[in-house]
C-alpha cells in the first residue's frame, strides 16, 4: 500500500495512492502509522495538496554508507555506522521549495537516499529480526549546506536549514519491498541525472543500521533512519556543483517514486 497525508479543505487526511487516484483511509486513522495496510478499507477519491508523508519524531541519518559515495569522497569505508541528525523541523514535501538565503550559504548539495519509516517501538534488536520493526519506506534528499557542514567539526547546521529534508511522495509499506537492497535510486538537476545508483551499494544495511542504532536509542513509531546517499553529489565533481536559485531538483526511488522541489535562493 502507497499511504499518503493530504492537505484538504477538510484538513490532513491520510489516503492510499491507488489507479483510481488518492482514495481517503476509511476509519480516518489520525496518523499514516496507524493504518494496517493488511486490513485498510478505502472509501472515497480525495484531492489535496501532498504533504510529507509523516511527521517524524526524530531524524537518525547515516553518513558515509555507500561504496561508491565513499570512492567519490576518497574517504575509508566506516568500521561502524556514522550517525548525524536533522531537526524534523526541516522536513517538506513533494512540490515544496528548497530555500536558502545565498548571501548565508553557497554550496547546497542534494543527496538522494532511501528513508526508512520506523512502525514500533525497538530497542536492541538483532539484524536477523530489525525488518520487521520497519512500517515502510519513503524517498528523502538529504539536501546539506556544504560550507556549514564541514565547517563546525559535526553536521547539525548544514544538515537542519528549514526546508532541507524533502520527503515522499508517500509511505510505501514493507510487504511490498522485501528486499531494501536491490532498489535503484537517483537525482536529477534540471532533468540531467547526476546520481544513479542501487541500494546494493550499502555498506550497512538497513537491517543492520536499525540493529546498530537499537543498541544505544529507542526508535520509535515515526522515527526516520536516512540510509545514505550515492555517488553523484555536486560537492565532488569537478568543478564543483551547487543548487542555485531556479533549479529543480527531482529525487527518485524504483518502487516508491519520485519527489520534485523547486529551489527558491533569490539574491538579496
Ligand atoms: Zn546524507
Amino acid at each position: 500500500m502507497r499511504i499518503v497525508r493530504l492537505q484538504t479543505s477538510d484538513g490532513v487526511v491520510t489516503a492510499a495512492q491507488t489507479s483510481h487516484g488518492f482514495q481517503r483511509i476509511l476509519g480516518d486513522p489520525a496518523s499514516p502509522l496507524a493504518v494496517d495496510p493488511a486490513a485498510a478499507e478505502l472509501g472515497h477519491v480525495v484531492e489535496g495538496e501532498v504533504l510529507a508523508p509523516v511527521v517524524p519524531g526524530k531524524i537518525v541519518a547515516i553518513g558515509l554508507n555507500y561504496l561508491d559515495h565513499i570512492r567519490e569522497a576518497s574517504m575509508d569505508v566506516p568500521q561502524s555506522p556514522l550517525i548525524f541528525t536533522k531537526f524534523p523541523s526541516s522536513v517538506i514535501g513533494t512540490g515544496s521549495a528548497i530555500r536558502f538565503d545565498p548571501s548565508e550559504i553557497r554550496r547546497v548539495d542534494w543527496e538522494v537516499e532511501l528513508a526508512v519509516v520506523i512502525g514500533r517501538s525497538t530497542r536492541s534488536v538483532p539484524a536477523a529480526a530489525a525488518l520487521e520493526s520497519v512500517f515502510g519506506y519513503t524517498v528523502a534528499n538529504d539536501v546539506s549546506a556544504r560550507e556549514a557542514q564541514f565547517a563546525d567539526g559535526q553536521w547539525v547546521r548544514g544538515k537542519s536549514l528549514d526546508t532541507f529534508c524533502p520527503l515522499g511522495p508517500a509511505i510505501v509499506t514493507a510487504d511490498e519491498i522485501p528486499d531494501p537492497q536491490r532498489l535503484a535510486l537517483g537525482t536529477r538537476v534540471n532533468g540531467e541525472s547526476v546520481q544513479d545508483s542501487s541500494t546494493k551499494e550499502m555498506v550497512f544495511g538497513v537491517a543492520e543500521l536499525i540493529s546498530y542504532c537499537s543498541r544505544f536509542f529507542t526508535l520509535e513509531p515515526g522515527d526516520l533512519i536516512l540510509t545514505g546517499t550515492p555517488w553523484g553529489c555536486g560537492e565532488f565533481m569537478t568543478p564543483q556543483r551547487s543548487l542555485r536559485d531556479g533549479d529543480v531538483v527531482e529525487t527518485w526511488i524504483e518502487g516508491i517514486g519520485e519527489i520534485v522541489n523547486p529551489v527558491l535562493a533569490p539574491a538579496a
